[in-house]
């Protein structure tokens, strides 16, 4: 995807990131140092390892080759210490872009290959949290839990029950805010996974689910009716349906929307204009996210940026605006039960 320019206004503009993978944001001379010092390098040189985490313009266009590239990570976010040190990486980065609400996300089950329990999984990300926290009080952040779809409902619901008991509101520190369902999306509907949803919501969790990034907007129609859901990951085939869109803006339900890795996924056509114009049109609450900062290579400024430079003069009010709005939408510190009614 073509470059954008940053302005110093964007850049100073507090921002808010409500929708940012773990496996996808590690740096990537932290993850092939990690490798070395596992003896696991699968290349010969930073250069080429590069190459194999960001996505290449020629793997454009499917979903399925962007998921591919979150192999790697995972061959060494196995154990605690590296699991707590690239999530601190991560929330220094995001400082870095002067981010000061962040949600990351992750799926612990997939990080318990060697050993660790969900919930050892679980407290490793949030403990890289709170380490940068104690530096930067005032910075919200909380992790938002995922469940992959291709384990299937019932994982999904196991993983719910052992999530319930990190929310922040029961802790006295960093924990987790929201839930939601991630992975191959085309046949596996989120009506699958209600059960799910409904352990996370009754446990006081926010509800955000990936839907219409592969699949159409009968899948976000489900998030929103089957599953509550109070945010929406992408959402880029709801635009299809006036219906929708309408209903989005009447129950104040946020779409996540990820620029860069979209026309990356294929989720919008490469010559198609992004949806956040139409959902803004529609008077749909959007927040502006960076999804993956590695595989996507990009980080908040740059995707702040591309939004203002698609709305033109008003711009940067209306990022400023959507980043202020976003911030009040996030799930951090209102996870008691019954707070994020709908
Ligand atoms: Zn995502």
């Amino acid at each position: 995807m073509a470059d954008v320019t940053v302005a110093p206004e964007i850049r100073r503009l507090s921002k808010c990131e409500l929708h940012q993978h773990v496996d996808g944001s590690i740096p990537v001379d932290l993850l092939w140092s990690m490798l070395r010092r596992h003896g696991l390098n699968p290349v010969d040189s930073l250069e080429e390892m590069e190459r194999r985490l960001v996505l290449q313009p020629d793997e454009e266009g499917s979903l399925l080759a962007y998921l591919d590239k979150f192999h790697y990570p995972l061959w060494i976010t196995q154990f605690y210490e590296n699991i707590r040190s690239v999530a601190e990486a991560i929330v220094r980065q995001a400082l870095e872009h002067n981010v000061r609400t962040l949600e990351l996300r992750y799926s612990p089950v997939i990080h318990t290959f060697a050993g660790l329990t969900v919930r050892q999984s679980v407290r490793a990300v949030l403990s890289g949290i709170n380490r940068v926290r104690a530096e930067h009080p005032d910075l919200r952040c909380g992790l938002v839990v995922i469940a992959m779809r291709q384990h299937g409902p019932h994982i999904a619901k196991i993983l719910a029950r052992q999530t319930v008991g990190e929310a922040e509101h029961l802790h006295q520190r960093s924990g987790v805010v929201g839930f939601d369902i991630a992975g191959p999306e085309r046949g596996n509907p989120p009506r699958l996974f209600r059960e799910a949803f409904d352990v996370a919501r009754r446990g006081g969790l926010g509800v955000t689910v990936h839907a219409g990034e592969d699949a159409g907007p009968e899948y976000v129609w489900q998030a929103v009716d089957e599953l509550g859901a109070h945010r929406i990951g992408h959402g880029c085939t709801a635009v299809r349906d006036r219906e929708l869109l309408r209903r989005l803006a009447r129950d104040g339900i946020v779409v996540e929307c990820c620029l860069t890795s979209n026309y990356q996924t294929g989720a919008v056509a490469r010559d198609a204009p992004h949806p956040i114009l139409a959902f803004l049109e529609a008077g749909v609450p959007v927040a502006i996210c960076t999804d993956n900062t590695t595989v996507s290579d990009t980080d908040q400024d740059r995707e702040t940026a591309r939004v203002a430079e698609l709305l033109g003069a008003s711009g940067l009010e209306t990022v400023r605006t959507i980043h202020e709005q976003a911030a009040h939408r996030s799930f951090i510190g209102r996870t008691r039960p019954g707070a994020l009614a709908r």
